[in-house]
């Protein structure tokens, strides 16, 4: 069973978390999509419902270039056993083809003729593509705008965090400027920025900030292409500003310790009515014991 399920199986409609309207509960009608988190071409896993619209919106708006984002980082790599979409560009002429790292030491073109131009791929096999000729490379565009990326990331963080603790604090007005940023990721709706790359010690997980001053949910977890991507997210609670956070979060450099308390993984935040009252205090508080 879903963790968004759960939520569902206790009132008749359920609120899609990222534009906060109502469907009737269920994914037989269509209406509701279980969503992978992170997307699924960067490994993640079905954790929450949203609506298929916000499914497919944030899949072709911020998804696409959180993936290309990662492609492009281990494109410069060459990691062996990676391919590419590339083409090669001679005195006018273009020829599109495949470039694959075979191994530390090859690279290999292979050219679908179907997807060029029979004259041009004829030159090119006879005059241009000759042994120790130095050809031009170049690999096709990426899209990679760092709003999007930004806002890809943010989500995931959102929806691991209201996975684990549905409505119990996120359906506060405070986060419906994060809803908004996800949703529309282009103008600049929340600062820059509330997330890291930095190598974090942890394992993938929500953690509880033990700092008044950037109090909220420190929300890790791993991207998986070739290689593995830790991103940690900070989700304030409602007490703490935006900016004030995203001060707080740039003021941790690499080796800053910084003390977290991990969310009680025995605690069940959507069933549970003590754990929520709990929840909520915490959230709502400034105490920093769980
Ligand atoms: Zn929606």
């Amino acid at each position: 069973m879903l963790r968004g399920e759960q939520l569902v199986s206790q009132q008749t409609d359920y609120m899609c978390p990222l534009c906060m309207n109502s469907f009737p509960s269920g994914i037989e009608n269509g209406l509701l999509t279980e969503e992978d988190v992170p997307q699924k071409s960067l490994g993640g896993q079905r954790i929450t419902l949203t609506c298929k619209k916000c499914n497919n919106t944030c899949g072709t708006k911020i998804d696409i270039h959180l993936l290309e984002a990662i492609k492009g980082i281990e494109q410069r790599a060459f990691l062996p056993g990676t391919n590419r979409n590339v083409s090669v560009n001679h005195e006018g002429k273009r020829l599109n083809a495949f470039l694959e790292v075979a191994d530390i030491n090859n690279l290999l073109l292979n050219v679908n003729t179907r997807r060029n131009d029979p004259k041009i791929w004829e030159d090119y096999r006879a005059h241009i593509l000759l042994e120790n000729t130095i050809i031009n490379v170049q690999d096709a565009p990426l899209r990679r705008n760092s709003r999007r990326i930004s806002a890809a990331l943010l989500k995931n963080a959102y929806l691991i965090l209201f996975a684990r603790t549905g409505y119990t604090f996120l359906a506060d007005v405070y986060y419906n400027n994060l809803r908004r940023q996800i949703m529309d990721p282009e103008p600049f709706i929340l600062p820059e920025r509330l997330w890291t790359f930095q190598n974090v010690s942890v394992p993938d997980g929500i953690y509880l900030t033990r700092d008044n001053r950037c109090r909220g949910f420190f929300v890790v977890y791993s991207l998986c292409l070739q290689n593995i991507y830790r991103v940690c997210v900070l989700i304030p609670t409602p007490s703490v500003g935006y900016l004030q956070a995203c001060y707080e979060l740039q003021k941790i450099k690499s080796g800053t310790h910084i003390h977290v308390c991990r969310l009680p993984e025995n605690l069940d935040f959507l069933c549970d009515s003590d754990a929520i009252h709990h929840l909520r205090r915490w959230c709502y508080g400034w105490n920093l014991d769980f």
